[in-house]
């Protein structure tokens, strides 16, 4: 059965996240945070040119508790560290999947080489909720090379699809997630078709990252548009007017009580307090000196 087209919700403007990601929130946990769980936030910094500088730009140090944050490199570098000692740069492909659980700090910047030539960045940034059992997991950090992601030739010359997450067609993604979610790169071909079978029950949306998408002969979604498919039925079908590139996310819904905070995102308003107040007193750790 095929899912339902539920919404079209337009793109937003822009907003600077540091210095350093000029992005577009797809959604956050403050709007369909219900409707898309698990997924909470989803950011994407549309590319743009960077001139050369020796100065670091992005975002110092900062905490997370309660979720994870997967950040997706498509052009540039990107380079994070954090206070359990992981860490690295990310270029085009590569994707990092940081579960922050009990409390993290960290800081994402450009990388140095990419700041020193300057250049173009894309990136996306998503935010996995954590089931309440595992809100409190150790923090742990995946670097996800590019050579590790399948990429997978779609039929009849429609394009390709990166797994990062989840599988597609019997091949799986590198990605260990605490959910089951199924994260999925695509570019396409002007014209390409594709069926996406998603799970049954999962909430399923797709972010038009670049070009047009027609979604069922009537409507279609463009460029930073974010198209939420119905959680009953598991087909969607799309095909690219012009070239297009999407990410398509979906995954089993965490139906319990959310409350979000900034870079908190726990069950109660006490959590949530107790979370500032572990920040504050520093036991998320620290951030070494540079
Ligand atoms: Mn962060």
């Amino acid at each position: 059965m095929p899912k339902t087209l539920h919404a079209i919700h337009p793109a937003r403007p822009a907003h600077w996240v540091g210095d350093g990601f000029f992005v577009r929130s797809a959604f956050t946990y403050d709007d369909l945070a219900a409707e898309l769980s698990p997924f909470l936030l989803l950011d994407h910094g549309a590319p743009r040119e960077f001139a050369p500088t020796e100065r670091r730009l992005g975002v110092g140090p900062h905490p997370h508790r309660g979720f994870e944050t997967v950040t997706i490199a498509f052009q540039g570098e990107i380079e994070h560290r954090d206070s359990s000692g992981g860490g690295g740069v990310i270029g085009p492909g590569d994707v990092q999947w940081m579960t922050a659980g009990n409390g993290i700090v960290h800081e994402e910047f450009h990388s140095e080489r990419f700041a020193r030539t300057g250049g173009t960045l894309e990136m996306v940034q998503l935010w996995v909720n954590l089931p309440r059992r595992s809100k409190r997991a150790p923090a742990r950090y995946q670097a996800l090379a590019a050579q590790a992601i399948p990429r997978i030739a779609l039929p009849g010359g429609a394009g390709e699809l990166r797994v990062i997450s989840g599988s597609f067609d019997g091949q799986r993604g590198p990605a260990e997630s605490f959910t089951p979610i199924d994260l999925w790169s695509l570019t396409l071909n002007d014209g390409g078709a594709v069926s996406l079978a998603f799970t049954e029950g999962h909430s399923s949306a797709l972010l038009v990252l670049e070009g047009t998408l027609e979604l069922d002969g009537e409507r279609s979604a463009r460029e930073g548009e974010l198209v939420v498919f119905s959680r009953a039925g598991s087909e969607c079908r799309v095909r690219a007017r012009g070239a297009a590139r999407v990410l398509a996310l979906s995954g089993e819904p965490i139906d319990e009580p959310l409350v979000g905070y900034g870079p908190f995102v726990m069950n109660t308003m006490a959590e949530i307090r107790e979370a500032i107040a572990d920040f504050q007193s520093g036991r998320m750790g620290t951030l070494a000196p540079r």
